[in-house]
């Protein structure tokens, strides 16, 4: 459903991205692991053109796209396939819950109104913020604030949704129940791919894990085979300096 191959991204002549080649089937839930700066949030931010990688294909569902390339208007439609949740949660502050939920589907997916406060009401619902549809973001807790994030991608219905550490700014009380609610939705079989450092909720949920380091996959695997027998030396050092 997703095809990377050969990504590359540099920032001032830094190479941060080396050539990422990645298939990712429909309903498949991947993470990705490894130390800051290895490259993750670059590699999901490539993967729907939110940054231009400057060589590489992507293709997502029945769009392809060749970095060189592309278009403005061709890097929209590779992003309208996917819905990104952010680690600190990117909300209108002076938009309530339910408005910033129907924001995208008003603004991005043409969808009315009407039509839009019901997918709203109905993902708030799935996402346990039905009794919070008029509040601000300011009135409610990290945890409430990154539900609404995940109810926004939900809304949006798209081919995959990216997480991009999607509980690391939250306290860690309120971890829990972020991550018990991407859990909800990876068991309905949505495509998800997670950057993390949850190493439990990597082991519990994902059907394959990717390790990053140096702007290149070192090793992927199923939870087993990365958490208990990793062939990778630098993927050892890493789950134990963080264990
Ligand atoms: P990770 O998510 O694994 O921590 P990132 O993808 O955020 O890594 O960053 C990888 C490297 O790219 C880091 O050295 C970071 O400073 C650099 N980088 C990321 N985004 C930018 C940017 N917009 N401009 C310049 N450098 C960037």
């Amino acid at each position: 459903m997703i095809i990377l191959k050969d990504i590359k991204k540099s920032f001032n002549k830094s190479q941060v991205l080396r050539g990422i080649n990645l298939k990712i089937n429909r309903g498949e839930v991947v993470t990705i692991l490894g130390p800051s700066g290895s490259g993750k949030t670059t590699l999901l931010r490539c993967l729907n053109f939110l940054e231009r990688p400057e060589a590489g294909i992507v293709q997502i569902g029945n769009i392809q796209l060749n970095a060189k390339n592309a278009t403005k208007k061709d890097m929209l439609s590779v992003r309208k396939q996917s819905a990104m949740v952010f680690q600190h949660y990117n909300l209108f502050a002076h938009k309530t819950v339910v408005e910033n939920v129907m924001e995208g589907l008003v603004v991005a997916k043409k969808v009315k109104k009407k039509d839009a406060r019901m997918i709203s009401e109905k993902v708030l619902e799935k996402v346990g913020l039905s009794d919070k549809l008029h509040f601000y973001p300011s009135q409610l807790s990290g945890g409430q604030q990154q539900r609404v994030g995940i109810a926004r991608a939900l809304a949006l219905n798209p081919e995959v949704i990216l997480f991009d550490e999607p509980t690391s700014a939250l306290d860690p009380e309120l971890v829990g129940e972020v991550l018990s609610v991407i859990k909800e939705i990876a068991q309905e079989g949505i495509t998800m791919v997670v950057v993390t450092h949850e190493m439990s909720f990597a082991k519990e949920v994902s059907d394959r894990v990717l390790f990053m380091d140096g702007g290149v996959i070192v090793e992927e695997g199923t939870p087993w085979e990365i958490f208990h027998a990793p062939k990778e030396e630098r993927t050892r050092r890493f789950l134990q300096r963080i264990s």
